[in-house]
């Protein structure tokens, strides 16, 4: 059995890609964090492990070959983990994790490592900010008073909320037009993004090119794992070639 940690695109194309093929059984685990979860194709099982004990326990468990750990390039606890489970069991592990974003001509951006550092340098930056970053993690802009947010999350944030801030629920992929629609509407100065990478939620930074617009851009934080693909295809063809 091959386990692909997912909650992300990547992981749901990895495991259609593999679905069906003979002698691989894929299952793919999800957080459980949001209510409506995309769910990928074939086998899947949702909820945390319980740290790296209850990883551990659940590779020995089930005899797993292999895991493809396809999470999202900020999700850096359940990739410590997965790290540190598969050295004590000695399964194979692969990280796939999708190409950061990269900074063109035009691009005003601000690299940051934190949201508390994105927090520190936005009231340089602007007054009227689009906050991208999720629904979890807007507790360091609370204490903002003077900044205005929009912000734009798939569910309801339940944190600390800045206290102007208009909350707008939604769920890419958007266009850049759309963007850029939303930008002018409300008069926004500065975004404020995770390199998440991807295409799916580039716009954004094309809109924000074409208007001149500063981005914060926070940074991945950094989990080492024994090997590392960019894409998909590259990961069916590690797990094939069995692990
Ligand atoms: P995290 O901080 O790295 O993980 C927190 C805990 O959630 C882990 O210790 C683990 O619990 C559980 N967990 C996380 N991913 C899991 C998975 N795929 N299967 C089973 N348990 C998992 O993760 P996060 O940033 O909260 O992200 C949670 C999920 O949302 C991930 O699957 C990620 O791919 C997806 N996601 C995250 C982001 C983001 O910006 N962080 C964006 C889009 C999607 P135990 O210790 O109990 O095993």
């Amino acid at each position: 059995m091959v386990l692909v940690l997912g909650g992300t695109a990547e992981a749901r194309v990895l495991a259609a890609r593999l679905d069906g093929v003979p002698g691989v059984r894929v299952v793919s685990s999800l957080a459980g964090r949001t209510s409506a979860p995309v769910l990928p194709v074939g086998e899947s099982r949702v909820g945390g492990f319980g740290g790296v004990p209850g990883l551990v326990a659940w590779l020995r468990a089930r005899s797993v070959a292999a895991v493809v750990d396809a999470t999202h390039p900020f999700a850096a606890r359940i990739s410590a983990n997965a790290v540190a489970a598969c050295a004590e069991v000695g399964v194979p592990l692969l990280r796939l994790q999708r190409p950061g974003w990269t900074a063109g001509p035009g691009d005003r951006w601000h690299p940051v490592d934190s949201a508390d550092e994105a927090a520190r340098l936005l009231p340089e930056l602007a007054r009227r900010v689009f906050l991208t970053t999720g629904r979890l993690e807007t507790a360091p802009y609370a204490h903002l008073d003077d900044l205005w947010f929009l912000l734009r999350s798939v569910e309801l944030p339940t944190g600390a909320l800045p206290r102007a801030c208009e909350l707008l629920l939604a769920r890419g992929p958007f266009t850049v037009e759309e963007e850029i629609a939303l930008l002018r509407d409300r008069r926004i100065e500065a975004i404020v993004t995770k390199d998440s990478g991807g295409a799916l939620t580039a716009a954004k930074l094309t809109a924000a090119r074409e208007l001149g617009l500063p981005v914060v851009v926070i940074r991945r934080p950094e989990v080492r794992a024994p090997g590392q693909v960019g894409d998909v295809e590259a990961a069916a063809r590690w797990v094939l070639a069995g692990g």
